[in-house]
């Protein structure tokens, strides 16, 4: 029987291993669905659209541990009987001490009709990216659909393929979510220079077929555009099933205390999956990053080793596309009990977004000198006015 198990193969469950091997531990078992050990998910936005192939991808290799650890890949975990202690796969059960649910997420499927034509693609996994680097240089008529963090890697990728996408997005804005109007306009100034045409307020309800083959997409206003490939990112679903059917707290996530241990003892939840308490923002929050997904891992690898650690982190997202360098920090989204405030200058634009007078996240586009003092100031719970970024900022409405 298994001391520690984990489940998952991505940055999370790999980040918990590490932990756990280097604290001594060694009666150590990893469960993940994918056939790949741990790759590099952040790249695949490159993947498609240069000439890296699926080596330079991969972070791990099983040889890379010390004998006694066991890694199972393409296995999926089925089942979890928090009773028994133990997890049930296809191959068996494995009983344990410690369990982490390191399962992350999934891409939203578009709810339109015609959904499952071949040539709609998502970008999450490596299996995906490979199949779209297969289309994505004959692509000649590409639509793009979702406006956010993902949607704008889908559109790199068909831009610097060779063709000229058109960016369909639902909202007013580029990532309104994160950004003031005049950010979002940045961007998109910034795509469309290099030929992306963006269009707004579209929501995708139809896609239309000619003998089985993707010939165009029909909006909820009745357009249609003509496309032969469709790069898709509507949000992700996060994998709380088998959390949800062993009776462990979910709210979108698994609900988690500020060391990670979820509502019933002994099961931690780290990475995407999370829905944790934030120390920093006193809030539950789920993070989204490479960067927080792997703290997290490490966090928990730590307490399952017997430490009583908290999680503490202020994680950045960085984007580099259509030759901005995007940087959000810590939780950047807009929310109702934010004050916004942001600033604008050519190509360079900072926000930065206060909670109760307390600094909790933000943006700098092109201002990566600013970054180190906005993370502080975050990670500090300063007030806006102690921040010292050298910009006039103004309110965002
Ligand atoms: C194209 C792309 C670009 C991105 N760009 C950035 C970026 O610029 N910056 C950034 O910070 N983040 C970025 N991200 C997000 C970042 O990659 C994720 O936040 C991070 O990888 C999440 O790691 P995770 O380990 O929590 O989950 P995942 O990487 O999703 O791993 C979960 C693993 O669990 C496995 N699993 C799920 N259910 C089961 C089961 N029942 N049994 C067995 N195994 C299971 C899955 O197969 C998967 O291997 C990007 C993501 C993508 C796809």
């Amino acid at each position: 029987m298994p001391e520690h198990v984990i489940v998952g193969g991505g940055i999370a469950g790999f980040s918990a291993l590490d932990k756990l091997v280097e604290e001594g531990e060694r009666d150590v078992l990893l469960v993940s669905r994918e056939k790949y050990p741990l790759y590099n998910r952040v790249d695949l936005k490159k993947f498609p659209k240069t000439s890296m192939e699926v080596q330079d991808l991969l972070m791990k290799k099983p040889g890379d541990y010390p004998e006694e650890v066991q890694i199972l890949l393409n296995t999926e975990v089925e089942g979890l009987d928090t009773e028994e202690k133990e997890i049930v796969t296809e191959g068996g059960e494995f009983s344990y001490e410690n369990l982490v649910l390191a399962v992350g997420g999934r891409p939203r499927e578009i709810p339109a009709e015609n959904n499952s034509l071949e040539q709609i693609h998502y970008l999450w996994t490596l299996d995906q990216a490979r199949r779209l680097k297969n289309v994505a240089r004959g692509a000649e008529e590409p639509v793009v659909i979702g406006g956010g963090l993902l949607g704008i890697d889908l559109a790199s990728i068909f831009s610097r393929t060779g063709s000229e996408p058109i960016y369909l997005i639902r909202e007013d804005a580029w990532w309104e979510k994160g950004l003031c109007e005049p950010g979002s306009r940045l961007v998109e100034e910034a795509m469309e220079k290099d030929g992306v045409e963006v269009v707004h307020g579209e929501e995708v309800q139809r896609f239309l077929e000619e003998d089985g083959n993707l010939v165009g997409v029909e909006t909820q206003k009745g357009n249609r555009y003509s496309c032969d490939v469709a790069g898709v990112a509507v949000g992700l679903e996060l994998n709380t099933e088998l959390a949800e059917e062993a009776g462990i707290e979910t709210g979108r996530g698994l609900v988690a205390d500020e060391k990670l241990e979820t509502s019933t003892d002994n099961i931690y939840a780290a990475g995407d999956v999370a829905e944790y308490r934030d120390v920093i923002l006193e809030e539950r929050r789920i993070d989204g990053s490479w960067d927080g997904s792997m703290s997290q891992g490490k966090t928990v690898g730590a307490n399952m080793a017997g430490e009583d650690k908290v999680y503490r982190n202020v994680s950045v997202y960085t984007v580099d596309h259509f030759g901005l360098n995007i940087m959000s920090v810590g939780d950047a989204e807009r929310k109702d009990d934010r004050e916004v405030f942001f600033h604008r200058e050519g190509k360079e634009y900072v926000q930065v977004n206060v909670k109760d007078g307390q600094v909790v996240g933000g943006v700098i586009v092109g201002r990566a000198d600013l970054l180190a003092e906005l993370k502080s100031g975050i990670e500090e719970g300063k007030a806006l006015e102690d921040v010292e970024l050298s910009v006039e900022l103004q309110k965002c409405v």
